[in-house]
């Protein structure tokens, strides 16, 4: 047998209905990794009274029939009475008298089973799994296995294919363990292909011994790949720059302030890997504001004293200028050039530059995207730092690393994400932290506001901006969808300008070409535009230090770190500075939870902390990292632990020959075939 196919009853409708539910391209293996969501038990009850939040199984009595009253739509109910003399509805949403009734006659008793809900004070049970001849009670009664289904595609059938490839396919000589004997004492793991069946099996136990086998697995396949790819990076050495004692000193006597504790660790980490002829490759997390920007300059010095080039890659052209604008007097002050390429860059100045630049007379380049082009070529390039690194794949860092000899790599985020979150994310990178901010810093003032309560705000921003204070209002979508109620920030900008005629307003978005919006920010910054509508266009880094103001609409629709993102580009300034998140008025508890920690802290690694516990990790990295992280068993953050074994054994292996094709290395092999869809692996392997 050779593909999904060859099992009975699958054709190209089911396929394709399949590959829904196990993801492009299913296996055979990929229908024994289809990971049940829970097994639970379902009892079997005398009564009602009995059932808890699983379903239960019982026998009861037909009491009565209640259709819909006649001319109204409402459900089909059948009353019941069960062992205990407890009455309850049955409840049905199709189906009409003449079928129910002959179903279900009067005073006849029948095996059911569901899930048990009260409604208005009654028991009842809605569309039940089983009903049927009382003695079958103890058919549907003990434990289960749920599964994860999709239209057509029901349990028995699934559960039917799955079996026949354990009896048929899986059939061939067990595996080659591929972890250590030490490893596996310690954690006394099942063998893999115990683990594939216990994973089907109706039993809570085994069930979670399967789900600790395969996460620990798929961990190690993903941190295998991610220290391959870190490996692979290293492999051709790099030139190694001690610090340029008078050259830094010479920068930080032109600084108005001294470095803070967490800035001068971090530079020490960073000074450490530039010192080796071993490419840095370092994630450097920090919220905004907290000088990681200046840091990596003082870095970026040990080369420009050894006279090669550093590289800043930023992911808007608004960043590009910025991060210009802020280096350029730096490098002037200290005897050397910093230009700028984006993706409009004039023709003529653009061959200019690339001569400059490959002649060695530009030293610090700051562009966009426009950097990655092949024609792009320095004279040597010793350090690239890339900014907002979750932006880049890691395919474009090893390509813009490509560029002659590999240069040391620093990637900034200043969405900080935990630990066990940045080891699965970016396992092939050392991770340093700046979780301190600059003294002197004005805390900003965050509230939260519903919606309806808008007119208020205005009230109050028309004030704020009669004092000379500027601000941000910021909107979810550019274009009001009809189906969901999202402030689109089109019409939010129309609406403002009806309620305040008199204040000079802008609007931003996505869609708009890079020379307007560089206008608008520009206008903006410099206080001809008072308030700024935008989409999140502004999210990353831009710096307007004297807009004091920042309205969220909808924030229950950003992520935290998103939120915190934002709310970061006020407070920048002497003056003190606020934040009014507006939100819906259904807000879930979790929903307001999550604004409710805006108000309570402005650390965003605190943040992201409690924003992956409320939400998990698919939900937290959802909209930053989409689609990053798709994990079928591993549970990163719940599990650390696991994690913390599979990165330690994959640095061993790799450690041990980096060419994972090796024979010594066999039995990873169909480790890695196995696990291969893991997000980790798709994104690296196709660099
Ligand atoms: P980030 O890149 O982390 O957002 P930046 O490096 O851009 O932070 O710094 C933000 C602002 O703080 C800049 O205006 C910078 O000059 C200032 N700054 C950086 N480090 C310090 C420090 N140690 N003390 C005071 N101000 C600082
Ligand atoms: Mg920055």
């Amino acid at each position: 047998m050779k593909s999904l196919e060859a099992l009975p009853g699958i054709g190209p409708r089911v396929r394709e209905r399949l590959e829904k539910l196990l993801g492009p391209r299913p296996r055979f293996i990929d229908l024994l990794l289809h990971r049940p969501s829970q097994v639970r038990v379902r009892s079997r009850v005398e009564t009602v009274l009995s059932a808890g939040e699983d379903p239960v199984t019982l026998v009861a009595k037909v009491i009565g029939h209640r259709p819909a009253p006649r001319g109204r739509r409402g459900p089909y109910k059948i009353l019941m009475e069960d062992g205990k003399g407890i009455l309850f509805d049955l409840v049905f949403f199709q189906g009409g008298q003449q079928w129910w009734a002959k179903k279900f006659p009067v005073q006849q008793k029948f095996a059911v089973s569901g899930k048990v809900d009260r409604f208005q004070n009654k028991f009842q049970i809605t569309h039940p799994d089983y009903t049927g001849p009382p003695d079958m009670v103890y058919r549907w009664s003990g434990p289960e296995t749920i599964y994860p289904l999709t239209e057509g595609i029901h349990k028995a059938r699934l559960k039917g294919w799955i079996d026949m490839v354990f009896t048929e396919v899986w059939t061939q000589p067990s595996l080659e363990e591929w972890w250590d004997a030490p490893t596996l004492a310690m954690t006394k793991v099942l063998p893999f292909e115990d683990a594939l069946r216990a994973l089907h099996e109706p039993n809570p136990q085994r069930w979670a011994q399967a789900m600790t086998r395969l996460s620990l697995d798929e961990l190690l396949a993903s941190q295998l790949i991610q220290q391959q790819a870190r490996s692979r990076f290293q492999e051709v050495s790099a030139t190694a720059y001690p610090i340029p004692d008078a050259l830094r000193q010479a920068f930080f006597e032109q600084l108005p302030f001294t470095f803070t504790k967490a800035q001068t660790e971090a530079l020490a980490e960073l000074d450490q890997d530039l010192a080796q002829d071993c490419p840095m490759i370092r994630l450097l997390q920090g919220d905004v504001g907290s000088g990681k920007t200046l840091l990596s300059f003082c870095a970026a010095l040990n080369v420009l004293g050894a006279g090669d080039q550093v590289a800043l890659l930023a992911p808007t052209e608004i960043l590009a200028r910025q991060h210009l604008k802020t280096l350029q007097p730096l490098c002037e002050a200290l005897g050397l050039r910093a230009d700028m390429l984006l993706g409009g860059t004039k023709a003529r100045d653009r061959t200019t530059l690339l001569e400059d630049l490959a002649k060695g007379r530009i030293h610090f380049l700051v562009g966009t995207h426009a950097l990655l082009e092949g024609e792009v070529q320095f004279k040597k390039l010793g350090f690239v730092i890339v900014d907002e690194q979750h932006r880049f794949g890691v395919n474009q860092r090893l390509k813009l690393a490509q560029k002659g000899g590999t240069p040391h790599l620093l990637a900034m985020s200043a969405t900080p994400i935990p630990r066990s979150l940045a080891l699965t994310l970016h396992g092939e990178m050392d991770i340093s932290a700046v979780r301190e901010k600059p003294p002197g810093r004005q805390p900003i003032k965050t509230a939260l506001l519903p919606l309806d309560q808008l007119a208020k705000l205005v009230t109050r921003l028309d004030q704020a901006i009669e004092r000379g204070e500027q601000a941000y209002w910021v909107c979810p979508l550019v274009e009001s969808s009809q189906k969901i109620d999202l402030a689109a920030a089109e019409e939010r900008y129309e609406a403002l300008r009806n309620f305040l005629p008199h204040i000079p307003m802008g609007l931003i978005h996505g869609r708009l070409k890079p020379e307007e919006k560089a206008k608008i920010m520009a206008a903006f910054q410099a206080g001809e535009i008072k308030l700024l509508v935008s989409t999140t266009v502004i999210e990353v880094g831009v710096d307007v230090p004297q807009a004091t103001i920042m309205i969220i609409e909808h924030g229950e629709r950003f992520g935290l770190s998103q939120l915190h993102q934002l709310r970061g580009r006020v407070g920048r300034g002497e003056k003190s500075s606020s934040c009014v998140i507006l939100h819906g008025d259904r807000l879930t508890p979790t929903a307001y939870q999550r604004l409710r920690a805006m108000t309570e802290t402005e650390d965003g690694f605190r943040l992201a902390e409690i924003d992956l516990k409320i939400r998990g990790p698919g939900d937290f990295l959802g909209n930053q990292q989409s689609g990053q992280v798709c994990f079928r068993f591993a549970d990163p953050y719940g599990q650390q632990d696991l994690l913390r074994i599979a990165h330690q054994r994959a640095r061993e292996i790799v450690m041990a020959d980096p060419d994972l094709s090796q024979p010594r290395h066999k039995p990873l092999w169909p480790l890695l075939e196995i696990f291969r869809q893991s997000r980790n692996q798709d994104n690296l392997m196709s660099g």
